[in-house]
């Protein structure tokens, strides 16, 4: 697999990310690139800076129902 920033062969798996804690980078497939630094989509090979923005909105979103549905009791 490559990185789509600089196109070579050298990856980490992450096991925690600040924007999804552990359970994010599992679901997106978060691997990172050991040549630049930059994480991405290790089973799609693209970049997962969308991914995690939607990964983020449904996490703050579930956040807020939860506390809205507590605040109402
Ligand atoms: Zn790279």
């Amino acid at each position: 697999m490559a990185c789509p920033f600089c196109h070579r062969e050298a990856t980490t798996p992450i096991a925690f990310t600040w924007w999804g804690g552990v359970l994010g980078p599992k679901l997106l497939h978060h691997v990172k690139c050991t040549d630049c630094g930059k994480g991405y989509n290790g089973s799609t090979q693209r970049p997962n800076t969308r991914a995690i923005g939607v990964y983020i909105g449904v996490v703050l979103a579930a956040a807020v129902a939860i506390g809205i549905l507590f605040a109402q009791r």
